[in-house]
């Protein structure tokens, strides 16, 4: 009894159920028993991958979006207790830098993080029946958060963040490419208090159905026109703000054409790639370009508002299967017809 499963990454299309030991927790960390993990687009990004990449130093755990209740505290461990349900921030801040003394950890250049090998550390993640974690990573789940629900705080504050960059206030108009599981979230955070006009573009029409379904004013198929469908829903202006949600190429120039003079571009999907953009267009039309990345305490805010049901997220989640079938979920999520937004990994 002192083993547990653990889905181990070996490299691309390398996942192995193994039998660890189950961990202690050290000074300062508690032991928690992972009830719900929720697979990433990132972490099928690993899986994908055509070679092994430094962010995912195998052997490694990954899983980032979790939650979980705690069994046991380590030495000092005080403000949390055995049988509490909690979620994480699975960023690992330094506490000491620039940054980290401003609040903003996500911007921390010496950080780790869960699930993967940032900052040249190899930390595991929650595929895996316990794990061990720093307390001051916790958030309790609130009255009312399912374990569930309470995997999916992470995506949601990366998400709630990324609505916020660059925002002009009611009325204004946003393009949201990319319906994946960040594209639909920030749409329901978007449409939170229902005073934007959101297009939302994307390749595949399940998921532009459940942005309609969402509230998106318009849903354009990426395959066609998106530029010239935006310039027609707009009078030929462009839209105020671009959310890039899918990291796909080219995708940049397309948004500098959708754009309104003034307007800002705020990217948050994980794009790999380079492109090469006039600067002068930047200048002469004065546009913004911002990034977004994690966030640094707003789990909080994303669970109050899904304790009070101000968004649902129970469209979002289109499969819950135990951690021991992880393998032939990852496989079933490289299908290119696969029409899964959210899977959830749970174990009894
Ligand atoms: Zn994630
Ligand atoms: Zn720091």
């Amino acid at each position: 009894m002192n083993t547990m499963n653990a889905l181990v990454y070996y490299g691309p299309h390398d996942l192995r159920l193994e039998d660890r030991p189950i961990p202690s927790p050290k000074k300062g960390e508690v032991l928690i028993k992972v009830k719900a993990v929720s697979i990433c687009g990132s972490d099928l990004g690993a899986y994908r991958l055509e070679s092994i990449s430094d962010r995912w130093q195998p052997p490694i755990i990954l899983g980032h979006e979790f939650s979980g209740e705690i069994v046991e505290l380590g030495e000092g461990v005080e403000d949390f207790s055995v049988g509490q349900a909690v979620t994480a921030n699975p960023i690992l801040p330094c506490g000491e830098c620039f940054y980290c003394k401003r609040g903003e950890i996500n911007l921390c250049p010496n950080r780790s993080s869960i699930g993967t090998s940032i900052g040249g550390v190899t930390t595991d993640g929650a595929m895996r029946e316990y794990m061990t974690l720093p307390a001051y990573t916790l958030y309790p789940l609130m009255e009312g958060v399912s374990f569930i629900e309470g995997a999916l705080m992470e995506p949601l504050a990366v998400s709630y963040s990324a609505s916020m960059v660059g925002d002009f206030g009611e009325n204004e108009s946003v393009a949201i490419i990319g319906a994946g599981p960040i594209g639909l979230m920030i749409l329901k955070f978007l449409e939170m208090e229902n005073k934007k006009r959101v297009f939302v573009s994307d390749v595949i029409e399940t998921r532009l159905d459940l942005a309609k379904a969402n509230g998106a004013d318009e849903v354009l198929n990426g395959k066609e026109d998106v530029v010239a469908m935006i310039k027609d829903l707009t009078d030929n202006v462009g839209v105020d703000r671009v959310i890039i949600a899918a990291g796909v190429p080219d995708i940049f120039l397309k948004c500098l054409d959708m754009i309104r003079n003034g307007g800002r571009i705020a990217l948050v999907a994980l794009i790999h790639h380079s492109c090469e953009f006039p600067l002068m267009t930047v200048v002469a039309r004065g546009i913004s370009i911002l990034g977004s990345y994690m966030f640094s305490d707003e789990i909080k805010d994303v669970m109050e508002i899904v304790a009070r049901k101000k968004i649902v997220i129970d469209d979002l989640i289109t499969s819950v299967r135990p951690l021991s079938e992880g393998v032939e979920v990852f496989n079933m999520l490289c299908d290119k017809d696969c029409k899964e937004i959210k899977v959830i990994l749970t174990n009894d």
